[in-house]
């Protein structure tokens, strides 16, 4: 029922000319120093977009160096005013763009174009906030209980340096959530893109030529996570990493920060709790639980993919989830009317098809999808439709482990006491719901869920004055909010001795 048999047109976008895409090193646009290029592939149709050039260590020295001249000279010297006009101005060129950059990052990694461009907020309007940040940042006088006479006062300064490392599931708001509070404080920026989807950041950095950003303070370098990811971990030049990404790389990331101990933040995944009583209104609960998982065909770091329904409305509940999946429009991107895209790679599919057969092996219940779709045009891509398990138990991998892919693991429970235990029996603390129209019971869940977020009646709820981020092995630090801004930036203490 979800195939598409469209036959595909070849991929056009403005950004592709048929020439390598080069790296952004100190304002100028440049081959990797080894000369070598990657692919990087329409995963819709299998079709290789662009070459790409691949960064190694000696690029990412070229670059960090220029960061850190950045920082030392002209950068420092520029106005909270400036960095704020700087900031509107790119959000201004953005907004004008944005149907381009929504086009490139479906294209790029697959999601459908309804939700590139709806993500408007998250791009333009976080870009307006921050723009309000840099006018924001202030120090505090304090009042101290020392003997004798002193003004004491802090100061907030940028950190310096930041090594950026993003995924490829929301290349642009990715980007922009890494360069806007480098851009708001007076850091400045080496961004490793995913090798997945490489093409939006790389737009973006020429985006923030046009908008009067300095040469050396965005740089864009594009590569492997092995090599050129690893590398700006490690560097010695870097004065903090923010990363997003997995769990695995961010622990990886936190042992080669040690060597000069860059201050590190961490966005990693999760494997969150979506909680539906009976009391819900349950026909806003199932679109609201579907596409907390089915949005961006599952890839999303704060996926409500543990769906915890209440056991009185189980049987009803997970049935109405199914059909609801399996009423949603799988296709290419570019489609409007595609609801769910494919996953962005080869390996992901594979990994998620893994996953589809470990569920049927640990005895789950398949209710909706469950298998790779090949329907004509779809056999070029990587397509796996909305899947729900039912009958899953806790214990089971796939109640257990990130999938990253459309699929639901349904799981009865009998009151909220155990589930609010059970919700939080994973190392994940990312993301988290709950429907009821019982306030005591979203209270008390509210606050009893250990995760950075907890969404009740809605879910994936976001904005620019909103801090997002993990408890436990989802990561530490916040994106979004002031909080974000605060992670760049540098407390002083100064102490004056007046008599
Ligand atoms: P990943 O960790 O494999 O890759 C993320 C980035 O890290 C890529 O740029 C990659 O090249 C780089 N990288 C890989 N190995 C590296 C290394 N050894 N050193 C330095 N960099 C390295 O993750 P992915 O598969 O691209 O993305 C999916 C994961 O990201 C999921 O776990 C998801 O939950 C998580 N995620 C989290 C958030 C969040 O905000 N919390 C948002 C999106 C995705």
């Amino acid at each position: 029922a979800n195939a598409m048999t469209v036959d595909v047109p070849r991929t056009t976008h403005p950004f592709l000319d048929g020439r390598p895409k080069r790296m952004l090193i100190d304002g100028k646009w440049v081959e990797a120093a080894s000369g070598k290029t990657f692919a990087t592939v329409n995963p819709a149709t299998g079709e290789v977009l662009a070459q790409v050039a691949e960064g190694g260590a000696e690029d990412i020295d070229r670059a960090v160096a220029a960061a850190r001249a950045a920082f030392d000279g002209p950068w420092s010297k520029v106005k909270p005013f400036e960095r704020q006009n700087i900031l509107l101005r790119l959000a201004d060129l953005l907004d004008r763009h944005f149907e381009e950059f929504a086009a490139l990052d479906t294209i790029d990694m697959g999601a459908p174009i309804s939700r590139t461009r709806a993500n408007r907020l998250r791009a333009v309007g976080m870009l307006r906030y921050y723009a309000g940040q840099a006018v924001s940042i202030h120090g505090e006088t304090i009042e101290t209980s020392l003997p004798g006479e002193y003004v004491s006062y802090t100061l907030k300064e940028p950190v310096g340096v930041i090594g950026a490392i993003i995924p490829w599931n929301a290349p642009l708001s990715s980007s922009i959530w890494k360069i806007g509070p480098a851009l708001a404080t007076g850091c400045t920026v080496v961004l490793k893109p995913a090798e997945e989807a490489p093409l939006t950041p790389l737009r973006l950095g020429a985006l923030c030529l046009e908008a009067g950003v300095p040469p050396g303070v965005v740089n864009v370098v594009p590569g492997f996570g092995e090599t050129a990811g690893a590398a700006l971990a490690a560097h010695r030049g870097v004065d903090k990493v923010a990363f997003t990404g997995s769990h695995v790389t961010g622990q990886k990331i936190v042992q080669t920060s040690a060597g000069n101990l860059k201050r590190v933040s961490l966005e990693l995944g999760g494997k969150s709790p979506d909680v539906v009583f009976a009391d819900a209104d349950l026909d806003a609960a199932v679109p609201g639980a579907a596409m907390a998982v089915f949005a961006n065909s599952g890839q999303i770091c704060s996926a409500g993919t543990r769906l915890f329904v209440e056991r009185r409305v189980y049987e009803e509940f997970t049935a109405r989830v199914a059909a609801y999946g399996r009423s949603l429009r799988v296709g290419d991107g570019r489609d409007e009317a595609t609801q769910v895209g494919p996953l962005v790679s080869p390996e992901q599919l594979d990994r998620v098809t893994g996953y589809l057969a470990i569920g049927r092996q640990e005895g789950a219940r398949p209710l909706a999808g469950g298998e790779r779709l090949t329907d004509g045009a779809l056999a070029r891509g990587f397509f796996v439709p909305p899947t729900v398990f039912a009958d899953v138990r806790d214990e089971m991998r796939i109640a257990q482990e990130e999938i990253f892919g459309p699929v639901i693991s349904a799981i009865p429970f009998d009151d909220i006491e155990e589930v609010a235990k059970r919700a939080n029996a994973t190392p994940f603390g990312l993301g988290s719901g709950v429907w009821t129209r019982d306030v005591s019971k979203a209270h008390r869940l509210a606050r009893s869920i250990r995760a950075g977020s907890v969404w009740i009646n809605c879910y994936q709820a976001m904005d620019p004055a909103m801090p997002f981020g993990g408890y436990k092995m989802s990561g530490y630090g916040r994106e979004g909010g002031k909080q974000h801004v605060d992670e760049y930036l540098n407390v002083k203490a100064v102490w004056i001795r007046t008599g």
